[in-house]
């Protein structure tokens, strides 16, 4: 049987990240990955933003790890070729109505620390994106796009390089505590490992729940974000991230605008709860809804001007409102879980690692490899 220092479950963008942090310090490091690649749930099926730190609360962790993050991301994908372009974003308000909204919103990111924030008026909106309409919005400079496979698989390479075991088709299935560490069994093969790390997304709950902690108790409920792609022709209606005011209950950022590393545009992503963590393309909505939802920004859009992308799934802490409904409402947010487990101290678990998760996976990755050296040490 493999003894190993550390265990990382799943091999997201954080759970790369965490490996290459902490490879840096520790031999036999272990990452298991139940797909035959790395990175396929969320960290490949997202908007690609490197986000800023304007929209959560002061003080909370998303907070803390968007901003650090947002810096660590940079450097990272500059020093070792991940391709990745700083665009900007404009938040828009779209008429005065919005006007105090997004005020706030801008007043929240200066209290985490954003830099460079600007109000910018409909004329500078239409200088800078000469199709969008708005009324005002804020002009966000640290914001950028990346190409997200890429980096997922620079941070395993560096890993790797440093002597971490990357293994995928590797699903662990069972968790026992043995007292001075836990035997992790998967489909390949056994480790027993001094530390554990469970970073594993949508299902960090089930893998909790293995060990029989307390912390599955945090249930994860997948929110599905769907996205559209305008066809070649209408790609250059946007030259940028063009965001509205992100959802009042927290359910996301809205339905933006994205112009991606390889130049198309996307319009997404929505946010239906769906009951499958693995269910990404039942009931798709119809591009019409994303022409719709995205007029308002930008009105030259037409329903026969996109094609149906991708999904992705969030992995939320926060239940539905009404779970019957079809379309229930989100009631509340909910902060990044890091911490060690209360009963399985040789445990770190990361739950409810949705949006900045990309953006932050750097600076998430120091405070576990904070909490990992606590148990190592
Ligand atoms: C639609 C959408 C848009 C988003 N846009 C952005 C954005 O623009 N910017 C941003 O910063 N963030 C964004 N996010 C959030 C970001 O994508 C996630 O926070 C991040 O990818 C989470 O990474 P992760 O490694 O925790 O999870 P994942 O990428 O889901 O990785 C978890 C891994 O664990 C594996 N796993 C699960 N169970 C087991 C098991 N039992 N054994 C072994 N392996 C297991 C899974 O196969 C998976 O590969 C977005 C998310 C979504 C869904």
């Amino acid at each position: 049987m493999d003894q190993a220092n550390l265990v990382i479950v799943g091999g997201g963008v954080v759970g790369c990240a965490i490996a290459r942090a902490l490879s840096a310090s520790w031999s036999d490091v272990f990452l298991l990955e139940a797909l035959p690649k790395l990175g396929m749930g969320a960290s490949s099926r997202n908007s690609g933003v490197i986000h800023s730190g304007i929209y959560y609360p002061p003080g909370s962790l998303k907070a803390r790890h968007c901003v650090r993050g947002n810096q660590l991301t940079h450097e990272f994908c500059a020093a070792h070729g991940v391709p990745h372009r700083n665009t900007g974003k404009i938040v828009v308000a779209s008429s005065p109505s919005e006007s105090s909204t997004l005020h706030a919103l801008m007043k929240n990111g200066c209290a985490n620390g954003v830099e460079g924030l600007r109000l910018i008026n409909r004329g500078e909106i239409r200088k800078r994106e000469p199709h969008v309409e708005g009324y005002e919005a804020i002009e966000v400079p640290s914001t950028s796009i990346v190409s997200s496979e890429d980096l997922v698989k620079a941070y395993a390479r560096i890993a790797a390089d440093r002597g971490a075991n990357i293994v995928t088709h590797a699903r662990v299935e069972r968790l026992e505590s043995t007292g001075d560490g836990v035997r992790v069994t998967s489909s390949a093969g056994e480790i027993d490992a001094r530390c554990l790390v469970n970073s594993a997304g949508l299902f960090a709950d089930e893998v909790a729940g293995m060990l029989g902690s307390p912390m599955a108790q945090h249930r994860i409920y997948p929110v599905r974000g769907e996205y559209c792609e305008a066809v070649r022709g209408k790609q250059h209606l946007i030259r940028g991230l063009v965001y509205p005011l992100p959802h009042a209950d927290g359910l996301s950022l809205g339905m933006h605008l994205t112009k991606t590393i390889a130049g198309s545009m996307l319009i997404g992503p929505t946010a239906h709860y769906v009951r499958d963590k693995n269910d990404y393309e039942r009931d798709r909505q119809p591009v019409e809804d994303f022409a719709a939802g995205a007029k308002t920004l930008l009105p030259e859009i037409e329903a026969s001007d996109l094609v149906l992308a991708y999904s992705g799934i969030r992995a939320k802490l926060v239940p539905p409102a009404d779970p019957a409904g079809k379309h229930p409402a989100h009631a509340g947010i909910a902060d990044f879980i890091i911490q060690r487990d209360p009963d399985f101290p040789r445990v770190v678990q990361l739950m409810g690692i949705e949006s900045p998760g990309l953006t932050s996976a750097p600076s998430i990755a120091e405070q576990v490899r904070d909490l990992v050296a606590e148990v190592l040490s």
